[in-house]
Order: structure tokens, then sequence, then C-alpha cells
């Protein structure tokens, strides 16, 4: 049943459920489903219509005051289905050792590992309708440190493939433009009393729900955001006791790192994109965090206007770096940089390449405390302060990106392939990372880490079962409960572990 909180003054819900779930986007809809197919009783309260409302996307705004970001109301969307009314599909589950503690990674080490989330893999397939995803494959000739990825595109809006199912499920109430507002606490056991919520209308009144066990679903920046509101009973914020909601936001960077001209079928293209990224050997030894690179090829007139006008710079592009220079000494000591007096044709003779493009990077940026989402000074028409974002990348995030791009360069040099000329800023160890004003793409809208998933309360919001430490019937789903984020689209974990969350519950209630 579908209520839309417009349309009723007091909706007739039952007095009770098994669990209630605030927001009906990816992760709502999922464990409401298996839930409800389970023959449990669920409440999904919903803030937006069916559709788009400035009304509703207003409350998403909020400030930016670290890196430079997306503007909040653009990288979310607040309606049924939520954010998925415009992903982009990129479909690939995170990796095993995503999960795994690396000892130059403070902060790394999930509760859980791969075998935890694997069980749902092919139940999350079916629900983002996608063919099933090839195995990662070993570069050969990159000396261990490069694998391919592969990843599906899902042409699934959550709103559109279980619109039905929600409106049609005796087990769920689907209750629109209702407005999650605060959590009450039982004084008593301190676990969660009921969800307060409200329409948009001044005079509407706050109402409670009551159920057995009550999930977090609205996103990485509003499940935070509504922990810290939460303020009548703990002053701090619920699950809040040591300041650690909100903190530990991370994102995948994303980046053009430089061009590439390759022997296209060597280089395995030829088609529009490929996926390398470092293996765990690599990322053990050169002590970084993991990375996606994609290489992208050019259309047919960018491609020509590469191969002719960056083909002398491209090939002189080993020189580009000490770095650079020093490897390639060391597996050709016969090396010199082409001087400036050789003519480019000669050296380009040599190197019959048929194919260019981009190299962009989606990078692991690793934990960091104060990355954070906090309150800020202005509130929404609720009286709820607005989230304030304070992205904050460090070293480690740039040296991840220089490490794996160099990578590529010297897998395609020392096989001969290609050639690799990475951007200035990118080889320069000193240089932070660009913004926004020199066209980069930024980021993949991916909110990840704000609730982390710990075994301990005092590094971690939620346990292995995505349970607030300290509220016995309070969980979080979401990228939010993300305790490291890999290079790979966050919604397809979030998938599985909503499914894995819905199988816990159902175990409880
Ligand atoms: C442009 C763009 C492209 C993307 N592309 C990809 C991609 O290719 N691959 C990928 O894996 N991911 C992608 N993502 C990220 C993906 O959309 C999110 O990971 C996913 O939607 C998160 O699911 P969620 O359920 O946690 O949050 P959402 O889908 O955002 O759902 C949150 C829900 O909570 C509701 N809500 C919010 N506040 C309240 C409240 N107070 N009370 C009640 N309800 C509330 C919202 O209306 C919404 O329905 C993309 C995101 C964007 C913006």
């Amino acid at each position: 049943m579908i209520i839309d909180l417009e349309d009723v003054e007091s909706p007739a819900l039952a007095a009770h459920y098994d669990v209630c779930i605030a927001g009906a986007g990816v992760a709502g809809i999922v464990i409401a489903k298996a839930l409800a197919e389970k023959g449990r009783k669920v409440l999904l309260l919903e803030a937006g219509g069916k559709y788009f409302t400035d009304r509703s996307q207003d409350i998403y705004r909020g400030n930016v005051v670290g890196h430079e970001y997306f503007d909040l109301d653009v990288s979310r969307l607040r309606f049924l289905g939520g954010s998925s009314n415009h992903w982009g599909g990129w479909c690939r589950p995170l990796d095993a050792h995503d999960f795994e503690k690396h000892a130059h990674i403070d902060g790394s080490g999930w509760p859980i590992d791969i075998g935890d989330v694997a069980p749902y893999h092919a139940a999350a397939t079916e629900t983002v309708s996608i063919e099933p995803l090839p195995d990662d494959q070993d570069v050969a000739g990159s000396g261990g440190d490069l694998k391919e990825v592969f990843f599906r595109t899902s042409q699934v809006w959550f709103k559109d493939k279980y619109g039905e199912l929600l409106a049609n499920s005796e087990n769920i109430d689907l209750l629109l433009r209702a407005n999650l507002l605060d959590i009450s606490l039982d004084p008593l056991t301190g676990r969660v009393a009921g969800f307060q919520y409200c329409g948009y209308h001044p005079d509407d009144e706050m109402l409670e729900v009551r159920a057995d066990a009550y999930v977090l679903a609205m996103g990485g920046i509003e499940n935070p955001r509504a922990l810290l509101n939460a303020n009548s009973q703990r002053p701090q914020g619920v699950g809040n006791e040591n300041d650690l909601v909100g903190r530990y936001f991370m994102e995948h960077p994303h980046f053009d790192i430089g061009y590439y001209l390759v022997d296209q079928k060597r280089a395995g293209l030829g088609r529009e994109r490929r996926f390398l990224a470092p293996t765990r050997q690599l990322i053990t030894e050169a002590k970084i965090a993991n990375c996606g690179i994609r290489l992208e090829e050019a259309d047919a007139q960018t491609r020509e206007m590469l191969l002719k006008e960056t083909r002398s710079d491209l090939t002189a592009a080993v020189c580009a770096s000490n770095a650079a220079v020093d490897w390639v000494k060391s597996v050709n000591p016969g090396f010199r940089c082409p001087s400036p007096m050789e003519r480019p044709e000669r050296v380009l003779k040599k190197l019959p390449f048929d194919g260019a493009g981009l190299l962009r990077s989606a990078s692991e940026q690793v934990p960091c405390p104060t990355s954070r989402v906090s309150l800020g000074d202005e509130t929404d028409q609720f009286g709820r302060r607005r989230a304030a974002l304070h992205w904050q990348l460090s070293p480690l995030d740039k040296d991840t990106i220089r490490t794996s791009g160099l990578a590529v360069g010297r897998y395609f040099a020392e096989q001969n392939i290609g050639r690799v000329r990475l951007f200035d800023w990118v080889l320069d160890e000193q240089a932070g990372f660009p913004g926004f004003e020199d066209g980069e793409e930024l980021a993949g809208n991916h909110h990840m880490g704000t609730t982390r998933m710990g075994s301990s309360a005092a590094d971690s919001v939620v346990n292995g079962d995505c349970r607030v430490h300290s509220v016995d019937n309070l969980y979080v789903a979401g990228s939010s409960v993300f305790r490291t984020a890999g290079h790979t689209n966050p919604t397809f974990t979030i998938v599985q572990l909503a499914l894995r969350l819905a199988d816990h519950l159902a175990g409880l209630v």
C-alpha cells in the first residue's frame, strides 16, 4: 500500500510494525522487499513523493566547506527511488582485499569479509538486472602489478522496477512525503521507541511510528545528519558518544590523469574502454590504496588529433618525470630521452601506435577522521540543521593515483604496447589535486564512511551487523557503513549489505 501524506491528514497505519525504514532509495527498497518476502510487516517512510519536487530537494541543500565538491542538493535526489533516479548504473563488487586490514592504511579492516557478502552476489545481480560479472584477469607482462577489472551497467531505476511491488505488497506500507525528523529513545533501555516524522505543511503534526527494529537508509550524508540532529535526548546526537558520526567521509576521487598512445590490438583496445587496477601485490608493496584506471578510447576525430599532435609529446613522455626516467633506465640501460634535436619522425617510426585516448582514475580515498559531514548553522524548513561537508583528501590518496598511473605507463612501455603521458600535477609529489575550474569531474557522487562499521565503539558507529553500537534496535543501511571504499562504485555492495541486513533482521523480528 502507498499512502501520500499530502492526501491524508492522519494515515491509517498499523499500530506496530516489525521494521520501520526511513528512506525509500536503493537500500530502503531492497530491505523492505526482502523482509516482506519473508512475511515481515514493514513501514517505509519516504521524504519525497513519486517525482522530483523543489520543496523536497531543498532539504538536501547544505554547505561545502572543505575540498571543492558538488553542491549537496545536486549530488543526490530526494524522492522515491533516491539517487538511483539519476545514477550511471555502474556495478561491480568490492575486491576481497578491500575488506582486509592493510598495515599502511589507518582505519582499514572491516569486521566482516568478502565471505559475508558473497552469498548475496547473485541476488544483487538480479536486483539491479545485470548479466553475471566476469572475474578479474591478471595482466600478463605487468610483473604481477596490474589486473583487468570488469563492470556491468544497470539500467534499473529502483522506483520504476519496484514501484508496483511496493504498491501491491501486503506486507509493505510506503508513506510518501513523510520526513523523518527525530528518533525517540526509551529512557530506560536506550532503545529506539519510535521514529518521528512529519509532512510538509506548516500545520502538519509530528507523528510517530513504532516498530521492533528501525533502519536509517537515507544516503551517506543524511544518515549522519539525522543521527546528529536527533539531539533532544542525546545532546551530542544518537550513536555519537565517541564523536564519530559524520567522520571518515570518503568519495571516489575522479580525475583525468593523462593520455596514452597504444597499439590498439596489443593493448586489448579497439573497444570503448578498458579498466586496469593495481593488484593486492602492488597495493601492499607500494603502500597505496585501490585504484581503477580507465583507458577511454578517444572518438575517431580526437584520436587523429592525439596521434598527430601529441605523438612527439607522448614519445618523450617517459622523460616526463625522474621516476619514469629512472624506471626506463632500469629496464633498458641503453635508454636515452629523445633530444630536442632528434627528428620526431624518426622516433615515431619505431612506435607503430594506432590507438589513443584519455587515462582516467577513479580511486579509493583512505579513511580520514577530519574528512566529515557535520551540522551547519543554517536550518531547513523543519528547523533541522543542514549538512556541512568538509571533504578532505590526503597525500596517500595522491600517491595511489600517481603510483597506479605509473604502473600502467610502465607496463605499456615495457611491453612496447604504448606510451603514457601523465599530467604534471599527477607526477608532482608536492602538488595537490585540481578542482572544478580545471575542468575535472572530481568525484563519483558516492557518499561513504560517515557511520562506519567496526568491531569497537571506540572507532566506529555500527557493528558488523550494521547496528548502531549504543542502540540495540537501530540499524544503518547504505554506503555510510563502509569502513573503506575500494575503487568500485558503491551501489552493488550497498545492495549486498542490504540483503544481508534483511536476513539479520528477519532472524530477530
Ligand atoms: C549522478 C550520480 C551517478 C551515480 N552513478 C553511480 C553508478 O554508476 N554506480 C553506483 O554504484 N553508484 C552510483 N551513484 C551512487 C548511487 O546513486 C548511490 O550509491 C545510491 O543511490 C545510494 O543508495 P541509498 O539507498 O543509500 O541512498 P539513496 O538512493 O539516495 O536513497 C535515500 C532515500 O532517502 C530519502 N530520504 C532522505 N532524507 C529523508 C528523511 N529525512 N526522511 C525520509 N526519507 C528520506 C530520499 O528521498 C531517498 O529516497 C551515482 C550517484 C549520482 C548522484
